[in-house]
């Protein structure tokens, strides 16, 4: 996909070309806390189909893999734009709604179901995990 996006003022921008890896919503406590909301709908994308431009400031949470997960926000407008989760290297993950044209998302998997909040029941028929999705 080419795709291009940024946050909520203008200050991050972004340029995507290559395929996705995967998309999907996560509902982990952690996607809530950095949202603020239910969950958080991330495409992810070699780190070398990503291209940012723009001031970002960044938090580093240990992830339930046991492994790092960096965010990456705008320092003027806070909208939460890419991850780098350390489990993943030369993956970056980019939220769905920062796109220009959130229609090019294409969710495929519901992961940290066991985490989603009753109010945040999505009906998508999408494959749910509890946690992660077996890997391989
Ligand atoms: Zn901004
Ligand atoms: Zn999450």
């Amino acid at each position: 996909m080419k795709a291009s996006g940024g946050c909520l003022c203008g200050e991050v921008r972004y340029e995507l070309d290559g395929e996705p890896i995967f998309q999907g919503h996560c509902h982990c406590v952690d996607c809530q806390k950095a949202t603020g909301t239910g969950h958080v709908s991330v495409l992810a994308l070699p780190s070398d189909c990503v291209k940012v431009t723009g001031r970002t400031g960044s938090y580093a949470v240990m992830a339930d893999s046991g492994m790092p997960y960096t965010r990456f926000f705008c320092v003027n407008c806070g909208s939460l734009v890419f991850g780098e989760p350390a489990s993943m290297p030369g993956v970056r993950t980019v939220t769905a709604g920062t796109l220009d044209n959130v229609s090019l998302f294409q969710p495929q998997m519901v992961v940290y179901a066991k985490d989603r909040p009753a109010w945040d029941k999505i009906d998508s028929g999408l494959p749910e995990f509890e946690t992660m999705p077996p890997r391989g």
